[in-house]
């Protein structure tokens, strides 16, 4: 197999990952050999797809046919159905899905079709033949139609498509939900640098204004649609804060495992979360007058995240429930014990949904931010406890997860120096090209 990296370097490449399911599948359904099997054949397979059935008709062959119509799935519709409803007979309907099902029995979509699901069709009539085709995944379509001689033909084809890397800046203006909005960073990228970053940064307390965070990671473009299909994987993630400077790299080791690990290979994971929620769900990174949203002082033992009751929150760590229920000032309450040392408490919940002597992992939903008990507003009031004492957690150094294996590491630092490189020359094409804008701003 290649080395994940390497496929993250090639700028140009189609996507066969899920080739080996396929196989697999269909050889398992057509026979009951006990013998090692040949390799189904694969001409009925993963070619790339062309622009229309009509194309694919052109290039393997078949009846002519008429003008291709698109409509989409209606709720509750089969493509029995949906063949009955755009106007096919009845007998060519049951040819085709009887075809459909025994060509590909194992591919889930066939039986259930989503609703709003496009689908493109010419209809049989005169001496013109038909032609269906729809994607039955993000990468792969079907095509069906009929030979000179009527008979059914399909094929599953590979979507051709372009694998780019971009480089995302987010610099803080008002809070970091919006700046990441306003620069474009797509959604599933800015959660997975939330959770990623949730570890080591108080998100309440720990941004300001000029922050700047940085995300490389790979979009695959369609090649027919031009549409973006993937937003995927991150390979690093930095932060820049006033006191705080991250950098974790994506590294798969030796037993497949993805995770973040920063420049000396230490994980980005923490045994505990500084940040036990959603951060993106925060009602301000900074300046919020509403709440009185208090850090660590003399006076206040804990400290306060503001964000919409209802808000998920997550078990900072790995541990027991040691007290779950109603706790006087704290309102709804939960304590976890990590381990002999580390505890954390969780106040004012609306939720509770772990009982007292549960197990949990860490990222386990424990409850619900809320209100409850002497509280002024909707927030989490979070405390870490090292032997039965609150301390500050913006202070505590926390011990990491695991770190990429000793004998990994040469490739790891490999792999760094790699993203490195490509990340130094994507800055500078993108201050080239603010260079030209300037010059040709100035010219005009
Ligand atoms: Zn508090």
């Amino acid at each position: 197999m290649l080395h994940p990296f390497i496929t993250f370097l090639l700028s140009f490449i189609f996507y066969t990952l899920d080739l080996d399911k396929f196989e697999i599948n269909k050889s398992h359904a057509s026979s009951i050999l006990i013998l090692p099997e040949k390799r189904p054949h694969l001409t009925n397979y993963y070619n790339y797809s062309l622009g229309t059935i009509n194309d694919m008709i052109l290039k393997e062959g078949g009846k002519t046919i008429g003008k291709i119509i698109k409509q989409n799935i209606k709720k509750n519709e089969n493509l029995h159905l949906f063949l009955k409803r755009v106007g096919f007979e009845n007998k060519l309907i049951n040819a085709i899905t009887l075809k459909i099902k025994s060509d590909y029995p194992s591919i889930k979509i066939l039986r259930n079709i989503p609703t709003n699901h496009r689908i493109y069709y010419a209809i049989p009539k005169n001496n013109l033949g038909f032609g269906i085709n729809f994607k039955i995944s993000k990468f792969k379509d079907l095509y069906v139609w009929q030979s000179n001689s009527n008979e059914i033909k399909t094929k599953i084809t590979k979507r051709p498509f372009n694998q780019i890397n971009l480089l995302n800046k987010v610099e803080i203006k008002d809070n970091l939900y919006n700046s990441a909005i306003r620069n474009k960073l797509p959604k599933e990228i800015f959660s997975e640098l939330i959770k990623t970053l949730g570890f080591s940064i108080d998100f309440q307390r720990e941004l300001r204004k000029g922050d700047v965070f940085e995300t490389l990671y790979s979009q695959k473009i369609d090649l027919i649609t031009n549409e973006i299909i993937e937003s995927n994987p991150i390979h690093y993630i930095s932060a820049n804060l006033k006191d705080n400077n991250l950098k974790f790299y994506k590294f798969t080791t030796k037993d497949g495992k993805s995770n973040f690990y920063d420049q000396d290979g230490k994980s980005s994971q923490k045994t505990l979360m500084k940040t036990p929620l959603n951060g993106a769900r925060l009602s301000s990174g900074f300046g919020n007058r509403k709440h009185p949203i208090l850090g660590f002082t003399k006076m206040h033992r804990g400290v306060d995240f503001a964000a919409p009751v209802g808000t998920p929150i997550l078990a900072a760590g790995d541990g027991l429930i040691e007290y779950s229920g109603w706790n006087g000032a704290y309102g709804k309450y939960i304590r976890i014990k990590h381990n002999g040392t580390f505890k954390t408490a969780y106040a004012h919940l609306s939720k509770i949904y772990k009982k007292t002597g549960t197990r949990i992992k860490q990222g386990d939903i424990i409850g619900a931010l809320g209100n409850t008990g002497r509280s002024t507003g909707p927030h989490l009031h979070y405390e870490i406890l090292i032997s039965g004492k609150q301390v500050n957690p913006l202070r505590i150094k926390l011990p990491s997860g695991k770190n990429v294996p000793k004998n990994e590491l040469e490739d790891f630092y490999k792999q760094q120096q790699i993203i490195n490189r490509k990340i130094f020359a994507m800055r500078n094409k993108i201050k080239n090209n603010e260079f030209a804008n300037l010059k040709n701003l100035k010219n005009n």
